[in-house]
């Protein structure tokens, strides 16, 4: 991990901070419309998607509650080991839950296909993925996701709670990193 991050090495913009905070603002209605009368649950995938996820929430009018789970699969690189460890586990129950998973990005799918693995053998009433990017080029293993932010070309981005070695998670844009 870095000592410090340095200046922002940002080489395009890729989605703009308007862009994002309407698409957002889209996606909590959708959600609030789609499961209106039933309660949420939200499991923000940490720690790329806490920002997302804190936006997402403001924009869901219907009661929901969140929960926060933490998986490692790329261990501080920019490609995917295929190893997901679980870091940190839910705090309540989510057997009969309308289940959202809130993700940063699906890439690989790899990440996605080991939570919803392990999230099913829990019994949700239902489960669901919203991810705020896509990376459809890369995947290896095919994930139902079934509300998408943005889909993305295959290339390293950062920003807005996505990270590289820790750093630039607090950018308010999408951008793509010089290399
Ligand atoms: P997957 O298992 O689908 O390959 O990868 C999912 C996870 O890898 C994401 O939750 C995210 O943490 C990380 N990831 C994948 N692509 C990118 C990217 O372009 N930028 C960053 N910062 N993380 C990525």
């Amino acid at each position: 991990m870095r000592s410090h991050c340095a200046e922002p090495e940002i080489k395009e913009i890729l989605i703009s901070r308007e862009k994002i905070q309407s698409r957002v603002r889209e996606l909590g209605e959708e959600i609030s419309r789609d499961y209106a009368g039933k309660p949420l649950m939200l499991i923000g995938v940490l720690k790329g998607s806490f920002i997302f996820l804190a936006d997402l929430m403001r924009h869901i009018t219907i009661p929901c509650s969140v929960e926060f789970i933490c998986l490692s699969s790329y261990e501080g690189g920019t490609e995917s080991t295929g190893i997901v460890r679980m870091l940190l586990d839910l705090r309540s129950d989510s057997s009969g839950r309308e289940v959202l998973i809130v993700e940063d990005i699906v890439d690989s799918g790899l990440t996605l296909n080991y939570l919803m693995d392990n999230l099913r053998t829990r019994h949700p009433a239902s489960l669901e993925v919203c991810t705020l990017l896509n990376k459809p080029e890369e995947r290896k293993i095919p994930v139902p996701v079934k509300y998408t932010g943005f889909e993305i070309p295959n290339k390293f981005v950062v920003g807005y709670g996505l990270d590289f070695q820790e750093c630039y998670r607090n950018l308010s844009y999408i951008g793509v990193l010089k290399v």
